[in-house]
């Protein structure tokens, strides 16, 4: 048996089967780069779920980590570090809202940030005990747990893994009149993603951010921004919010939070909403450890030295418009913003998987999202003639079949 299949049985073997990896074994990364085991490159066109906004490997990023890692790793929040002062200072003053709590995954920022709601429910807005309702939308991912899971509308989510927790109504996406109709007093927020990436890259008409901002104003309740893959530049702004002009009360952050390194996720208010959490109340153990600030600290300079939102915005126009010259009966739609695109495919087309298994043989590893979609997400530090070659090859796959 060759490596690449001996290791392949091995995850199967002694790795629970909670994913269906392509058949490949990554060794090592550089930029948008990765190799195999056996020696193959490949064009990273996934990020890790736009955990790798900056590449593999970025050389500052890694040189912050390094540095930190020679003073101080974790020391809990039971003491004060110097890093984390550093990283919510850098944060806050970057998002341009108050206060930071810092977690470890998008999951546990997710529900950082519906604890907080429901907290503010009712201490501020006095919502009968228990009864805090948060609106959630249709087709919505923010992650894993079963209260996130509760207000999935994935079956594949949800299936085998009640009972679920209450206090989530869920209506459709892209629809201003549907939220407004579910609102009552118990209403706490509004949880949504701005662009919903594993639902497909579904992109909401414009105006509708700004709406529901204007709707949670008239009602006094907290529009809860998910920017967990949409933020950090992805979009081709800063955070995707920023294309309506809007801004969140609470904003959530994760994946390239850890500047493709580590896990740092954080959810940033406002101080009259983040004060309702007093010492005790909620926590994490390495959440806010210095090491992940370090290197959170490190990736929001990048981005901003880098200019890699502007980035996103330029390569992502031209890479939409040469996609846009693809002819094929097996294309429903191509749609995305910055360097976030979704490539959907017909009905007929036999699903995306077979696609991006194909285009892993070329030297391409895309991931299909939702069985008809290819989803294209190089990071934002790619070389022109990189995201060139990548799209070249997604064109001839999908025109040659
Ligand atoms: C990935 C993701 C999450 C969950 O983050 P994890 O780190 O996997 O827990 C939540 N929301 C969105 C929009 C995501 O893309």
């Amino acid at each position: 048996m060759n490596l690449t299949d001996s290791l392949i049985e091995k995850v199967e073997t002694f790795g629970a089967h909670n994913y269906h990896p392509l058949p490949l074994v990554l060794q090592r990364g550089s930029g948008s780069n990765v190799v195999d085991v056996d020696g193959k490159s490949y064009l990273d066109f996934l990020s890790c779920y736009s955990a790798l906004n900056f590449g593999h490997q970025h050389p500052r990023i890694v040189t912050a980590l390094k540095t930190q890692l020679e003073k101080l790793a974790v020391c809990s929040r039971a003491f004060y570090a110097e890093e984390f002062g550093y990283f919510s200072e850098e944060l806050a003053r970057f998002v341009g809202l108050d206060m930071v709590l810092a977690m470890n995954s998008g999951a546990e920022a997710c529900e950082t940030a519906i604890k907080i709601a429901r907290k503010w429910g009712y201490e501020k807005k006095r919502v009968e005990p228990d009864k805090a309702n948060i609106i959630c939308l249709e087709n919505n991912f923010h992650g894993r747990t079963v209260t996130i899971i509760s207000f999935s509308t994935d079956p594949c989510y949800r299936d085998g893994f009640g009972p679920f927790t209450p206090g989530f109504t869920v209506v459709p996406f892209d629809d201003i009149s549907a939220v407004e109709k579910v609102i009552d007093a118990n209403t706490v927020g509004v949880f949504l993603e701005p662009i919903q990436a594993e639902a497909g890259i579904l992109i909401p008409q414009e105006g509708y951010l700004k709406s529901l901002r204007k709707l949670c104003d008239a009602h006094g309740i907290l529009l809860m921004v998910d920017e967990i893959q949409t933020g950090l530049g992805r979009t081709g702004a800063d955070f995707c919010y920023q294309h309506e002009n809007i801004k969140p009360d609470l904003l959530i952050l994760g994946k390239s939070l850890g500047g493709g390194l580590l896990p740092i996720s954080a959810v940033v208010g406002p101080k009259n909403v983040m004060e309702v959490i007093k010492p005790g109340q909620h926590g994490s153990t390495f959440g806010g450890n210095p090491l992940a600030c370090a290197v959170g600290k490190a990736a929001l300079q990048v981005l901003r030295e880098e200019r890699l939102s502007d980035r996103a915005a330029e390569m992502g126009k031209k890479t939409l418009s040469k996609l846009s010259t693809i002819k094929s009966p097996l294309i429903k739609e191509i749609r995305g913003k910055g360097l976030l695109i979704g490539i959907e495919l017909t009905a007929s087309a036999g699903g995306a998987r077979k696609y991006c298994e194909k285009l892993a043989t070329r030297g391409v590893l895309c991931k299909e999202t939702h069985d008809n979609v290819i989803r294209i997400a190089p990071p934002l530090t790619i070389e022109e003639p990189d995201l060139d070659r990548g799209i070249d090859e997604i064109i001839q796959v999908i025109s040659n079949t």
